[in-house]
């Protein structure tokens, strides 16, 4: 069955149809070849159409890791960030149960985060938080990855949506 993401705090439709699907799908192999549309960001993870829950944190805000060789690329709210106070890297001990998205799916229905100053090379990276308001409301929703420098996935915040038949 489709459903839709409705803002919780005016109804606004944040999305085109989608299906849930199990699980995150594993994040695609990104060589740095352009798009046939010319942008230069990875392989979508999620297929047009459909959603998941990402159970792990994702974004903003992020803590040091213990370990000073770890590095989780594939992970876009880990993205190995350097860890501006010290060595190694930083991991995301942002929100959990996020509702993850093809950034297709949300674009056209999202806003810009006043509130978010981040600039990436192809798109938003997604580091300082959510970087995506309601259309309706301007409530915060989302964050956005859709700089080149990791996957391509919008999440949407658990407490920012409801899920309703379409
Ligand atoms: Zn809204």
């Amino acid at each position: 069955m489709n459903v839709l993401l409705l803002c919780t705090a005016c109804g606004h439709r944040l999305t085109e149809p989608l299906r849930l699907l199990p699980e995150v799908p594993p994040r695609p192999e990104y060589e740095g070849r352009k798009n046939p549309d010319g942008s230069r960001h990875a392989p979508a993870t999620m297929p047009r159409g459909t959603y998941a829950v990402d159970p792990e944190p994702c974004g903003a805000p992020y803590v040091p890791h213990p370990d000073p060789d770890w590095c989780d690329a594939a992970n876009p709210g880990n993205a190995c960030m350097g860890d501006p106070d010290g060595q190694g890297f930083v991991m995301s001990a942002g929100p959990r149960d996020t509702l993850v998205v093809h950034p297709g799916d949300a674009r056209e229905r999202l806003e810009h985060n006043p509130a978010t100053t981040e600039f990436g090379c192809c798109g938003p990276p997604g580091r300082e938080g959510p970087n995506a308001v309601c259309g309706g409301c301007g409530a915060v929703a989302a964050t956005e990855f859709r700089d080149c420098t990791g996957a391509y996935e919008t999440h949407f915040l658990p407490e920012a949506v409801r899920v309703s038949g379409a």
